[in-house]
């Protein structure tokens, strides 16, 4: 039996490969943007829940309400592939679940964008979510906000560093709010020199979703794990020690997922 995801691509090749007749190539102007969808997207995200098999809808919008302790529930409406346009009650619930991220439901990574009127339901970008990033291991020398963007950006976009206004980041980590590419085993630290001296900064991860023990990634397309087929002789390179054991205080209440 073949993969949805396979299908679709095979089906997409064929498209891209037809050469249209001139009724077909006529352009049918539609003008601008419905007024209406504009003003419903304004307050509305673009949600992926990334795991292989097929979601309900209705289970993860019961779910993420509870999870997001909402005013009033938001309404999901299906995209296919575990993806969902959200549209909240207010731009305050929108706001405030855009701000913090990131999500787990049922312990999988449920990314979110921003609604953007140009994208087609299967060509939403998710390839990146919004992370908080524990740095352990920092001589106490260099644990301030610079350090932190020096060091978060050879992993991704650094969103944020908390550090009070001094930019000095003391404290048992440094932590890093950082936009990690999704395609790719997750980041376990960095190398870094400091006057001479080399050190292994340890990453922890704040609601780390469940990941792959052979690659690493957070996530899978729908073909699964293709280390899945090799021998592995080594000692798994990932596991749950990569989840931070405390959490930063706004990211203590709603934890995510279901329980
Ligand atoms: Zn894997």
């Amino acid at each position: 039996m073949k993969e949805k995801g396979s299908d679709t691509g095979e089906l997409e090749d064929l498209w891209e490969n037809l050469k249209l007749t001139e009724e077909e190539c006529s352009e049918i102007d539609l003008g601008e943007m419905d007024a209406k969808i504009r003003v419903e997207g304004s307050r509305s995200l673009i949600g992926k829940v990334w795991v292989d098999r097929q979601i309900g809808k209705d289970i993860v919008e019961k779910t993420m309400a509870r999870v997001w302790r909402l005013s009033k529930p938001a309404i999901f409406k299906d995209l296919g592939s575990n993806s969902f346009v959200i549209s909240f009650a207010t731009h305050v619930d929108k706001e405030r679940v855009m701000d913090g991220r990131l999500w787990l439901f049922d312990n999988q990574l449920f990314t979110l964008k921003l609604f953007d009127g140009m994208s087609k339901p299967q060509e939403v970008n998710f390839e990146s979510e919004v992370f908080w990033i524990q740095m352990l291991n920092l001589p106490l020398g260099i644990m301030n906000e610079d350090c932190g963007r020096k060091i978060g950006s050879s992993v991704g976009r650094v969103v944020d560093v908390d550090v009070p206004e001094d930019g000095i980041g003391w404290g048992r980590s440094l932590r890093v709010r950082i936009e990690v590419p999704l395609r790719q085993a997750v980041a376990r630290g960095r190398t870094v020199n400091v006057e001479g001296n080399k050190v292994w900064v340890k990453f922890k991860y704040e609601k780390l979703p469940r990941l792959c023990f052979d690659c690493g990634w957070l996530i899978h397309d729908s073909k699964g794990c293709r280390m899945k087929c090799v021998e592995k002789e080594e000692k798994s390179q990932f596991g749950a020690w990569l989840r931070a054991e405390r959490m930063g205080k706004e990211k203590a209440c709603g934890a995510g997922g279901v329980e």
